[in-house]
């Protein structure tokens, strides 16, 4: 089975080592055209900006078919700015306007709301379901999950506050997994998807 990585911007070497990292490396592709979207058994959507993505999505032909796999239940874990295009709503930020979004994970966002003091940093998240403890949580530029609607479970939290959700196969963090050597949110996410 294939897994995806979405090329088009962002992080994405990083989340294609961690992938690489976890099944073998013939088995993990770059998605950049709706050929390679089409072949993929679970995806990846990394962190970079949320606006530039929508963008790059729409221009190469992307938008449509992975809405489309989407709603036949792909599984899609995102991160940061791949969280935000997941999300079924986003609240108005001060990271000025917002991209469009697929609407598949319910819970409203607010981009950039850590502000400028705190833009980057990082701290101990708790996974659901990982073993082997708090996992290092790389916060950049985050979004913060304001609420979880009926159709989403938290599956993360740093202290009290929520920083993942999923709604059935969509993941989405606000932090990055995929900066660490720790595999084991990627490891979780595909052993869900069936994949790994
Ligand atoms: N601030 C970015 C956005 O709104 C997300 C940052 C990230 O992915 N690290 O798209």
């Amino acid at each position: 089975m294939t897994v995806g990585v979405l090329a088009l911007q962002g992080d994405v070497p990083e989340h294609l080592r961690t992938v690489g990292g976890l099944v073998p490396p013939s088995s993990v592709i770059a998605v950049r055209r709706p050929a390679d979207l089409a072949v993929v058994a679970a995806l990846f959507l990394p962190g970079g900006e949320s606006t530039t993505i929508a963008r790059l999505l729409h221009d190469a032909g992307l938008w449509e078919p992975l809405r489309r796999r989407l709603a036949d239940g792909l599984p899609v874990l995102g991160t940061c700015a791949g969280l935000i295009l997941l999300s079924a709503e986003l609240a108005p930020s001060p990271g000025g306007a917002n991209p469009p979004t697929f609407g598949v994970l319910d819970i409203r966002v607010r981009r950039n709301d850590y502000g400028n003091q705190r833009e980057s940093f990082e701290g101990p998240v708790t996974v659901e379901g990982l073993d082997g403890g708090p996992f290092p949580g790389v916060f950049i530029r985050a979004p913060r999950i304001l609420s979880v609607g009926p159709k989403a479970v938290p599956i993360a939290w740093r202290g009290e506050e929520v920083v993942g959700a999923r709604s059935g196969p969509v993941w989405g963090l606000t932090f990055h997994p995929e900066l660490t050597d720790d595999l084991r949110v990627h490891r979780r996410f595909l052993s869900a998807a069936g994949v790994a």
